[in-house]
């Protein structure tokens, strides 16, 4: 069984996630993370997964959206953060992507963002986007605020960045990117990662793998990283399968076994 440990299920596209959450046994997923990029789709993940015991949620700012938080907004991504489904602060970060990135306004928002994966003592999901250099030092100078460790999602670095990371106690998450046409880095990143580190996720609906590059992206396509690692590792796909999820048991302590 799989589990995605990054998926947005409040987006618009899914029209309320409804059906993929019915449909994930058959799917053969066993959980989902549902991950917020602002105050709006925090609390919505932070619902769905009230709703729905095999969906949990993580709660967060993203660096593109960071501007827009409040003083109000802040606290309450304090108050989501102890709900007993919330296992993650996230996807908080850098984002350097965008000519027009306001960096002052991104800095001073993730370090508000590190109270509270301090203050909460929960794992966190990092989005980092061209911005390895500023990041890998945000982390060191800030290495005691965490505490239960963290992923860096959607991992698009070199190698020796993802063996930095390591390094620090973190696990590195892949999407669908590696099994883009131009991914020739991933395998041999792959291969330098000890296994019980290695994470996977769709960030649905964004980022179909090929054969559904350019489609809706949704959790279920996870099978496919895990595929890809497994041919990558020459391992079988179960044991692919296994190991991430345990890894993300491992990482994600607040989320429950699913009764197998
Ligand atoms: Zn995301």
């Amino acid at each position: 069984m799989l589990i995605d440990t990054h998926a947005h299920l409040t987006d618009e596209q899914f029209g309320g996630s409804r059906e993929i959450i019915a449909d994930m046994k058959a799917d053969g997923l066993e959980r989902i993370i549902s991950v917020g990029y602002d105050l709006e789709s925090s609390s919505g993940s932070a619902l769905l997964a009230e709703r729905n015991e095999a969906v949990y949620c993580a709660v967060g700012y993203h660096p593109s959206e960071i501007g827009r938080m409040t003083d109000d907004g802040l606290q309450k991504l304090y108050e989501l953060s102890k709900h007993e489904k919330c296992v993650a602060i996230g996807e908080i970060g850098l984002d350097y992507h965008y000519p027009d990135t306001n960096k002052p306004v991104q800095k001073s928002g993730l370090e508000k963002m590190l109270e509270l994966v301090e203050s909460s003592a929960l794992p966190v999901i990092f989005h980092i986007r061209e911005a390895d250099g500023d990041m890998l030092k945000t982390v060191k100078d800030n290495i005691n605020k965490f505490k239960a460790s963290g992923v860096v999602h959607c991992f698009s670095g070199s190698k020796e960045t993802a063996l930095e990371y390591i390094k620090l106690g973190f696990y590195i998450s892949f999407t669908g990117v590696i099994s883009f046409r131009n991914a020739e880095k991933f395998p041999e990143i792959i291969k330098a990662l000890p296994k019980d580190r290695i994470l996977i996720e769709t960030d649905c609906p964004y980022l179909a793998p090929p054969p559904h590059r350019g489609e809706i992206n949704y959790p279920k396509y996870v099978r496919y990283q895990a595929e890809r690692i497994a041919q990558i590792l020459g391992e079988d796909i179960s044991e692919v399968e296994r190991f991430t999820a345990e890894n993300a048991y491992g990482l994600f302590k607040k989320m429950k076994r699913a009764r197998i």
